[in-house]
């Protein structure tokens, strides 16, 4: 089975949107998420792009803030507070990657939580690791969602996550392991140091591969009738995208797979608007 990640995001949007107006009507305010973008980065340009058309199809409201290259900490961490500060923004987002003059996590760190709609807060990342969240981190949620959305069970399922990156491997093993309706599954986190990774990744129920080189994962490193999930995007010398899964040779043999593109990365920009219209209700509260 192909797991449609664009279908599954369609369906969310769909009920976000419904949402967001059922809020403005009976409070009045629309959700606002402010972006900002350091630099002249072409893929990070893209990336608030598709955030500000995918609020724009939900109904919440975006405002981006492009900000020179030369845009040093101080100045950065002055931007945040004014958005901070004002009661018009309700979620705020800093695109990475930031210019090397920026200090990323001092710069996070400044983001109010109750805006950080990334879940990178220090406050945030504790609340997601003691199973009490206010926001959950967008890729990782995405995921759970699409899990949800096709009923694969978690609970006493052996995950193995490649990959142990703030975004998106280790939030997505604290998750797992939490005790709610797509949690309670045994987790084995492996990264660049690991030994034996095959090892691993034959014994995984469901396999979750978040490293960033293409083609990464082979078919004999996946266990028949495994469910994969592929978050790399990963762009090709010829400007294809493709994922961190040998797709064409894994999908006979996995007995759920999400494509590249078309999987996980649809339901990240979804899961960041569902979190945007959380922060509005917790901010006008
Ligand atoms: P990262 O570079 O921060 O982390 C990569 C991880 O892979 C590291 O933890 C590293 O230890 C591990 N790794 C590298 N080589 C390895 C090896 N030989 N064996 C085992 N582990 C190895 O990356 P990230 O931010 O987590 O992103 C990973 C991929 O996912 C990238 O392609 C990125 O573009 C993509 N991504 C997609 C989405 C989405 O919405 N679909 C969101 C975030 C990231």
């Amino acid at each position: 089975m192909i797991l449609d990640g664009k279908k599954i995001a369609s369906d969310i949007r769909g009920e976000i949107r419904d949402e967001v107006a059922r809020y403005k009507l009976q409070s009045g305010i629309s959700p606002v998420l402010a972006a900002v973008i350091v630099g002249e980065d072409p893929a990070s340009k893209i990336y608030v792009a598709n955030k500000e058309k995918a609020c724009r199809e939900v109904g919440i409201e975006s405002r981006v803030l492009q900000l020179p290259a030369s845009t040093g900490t101080s100045d950065l961490v002055r931007v945040i507070e004014q958005l901070n500060d004002d009661v018009g923004v309700h979620g705020i987002l800093v695109q990475r990657p930031l210019p090397t003059g920026c200090e990323e996590s001092m710069i996070l760190d400044v983001i109010v939580p109750c805006k950080d709609v990334d879940a990178f807060h220090p406050e945030n990342v504790g609340l997601v690791s003691q199973g009490r969240p206010r926001f959950l981190p967008c890729t990782p949620y995405g995921i759970q969602e699409l899990l949800f959305r096709y009923g694969i069970e978690t609970a006493g399922q052996h995950v193995v996550i490649i990959g142990r990156s703030d975004i998106v491997g280790k939030p997505m093993g604290l998750m797992l392991l939490q005790k709610t309706k797509v949690g309670n599954a045994t987790i084995t986190i492996t990264h660049s140091h690991t030994k034996e990774l095959a090892l691993l990744t034959k014994q995984a129920d469901i396999l979750i591969a978040a490293i960033g080189i293409p083609k990464f994962v082979t078919a004999d490193m996946v266990k028949r009738g495994a469910v994969v999930i592929d978050v790399g995007i990963n762009r090709l010398p010829n400007g294809k995208i493709c994922g961190d899964v040998d797709f064409d040779n894994i999908e006979p043999i996995a007995s759920a797979i999400t494509p590249v593109p078309g999987g996980v990365g649809p339901l990240t920009v979804t899961m960041l608007l569902l979190n945007t219209l959380t922060a509005a209700k917790l901010n006008t509260k």
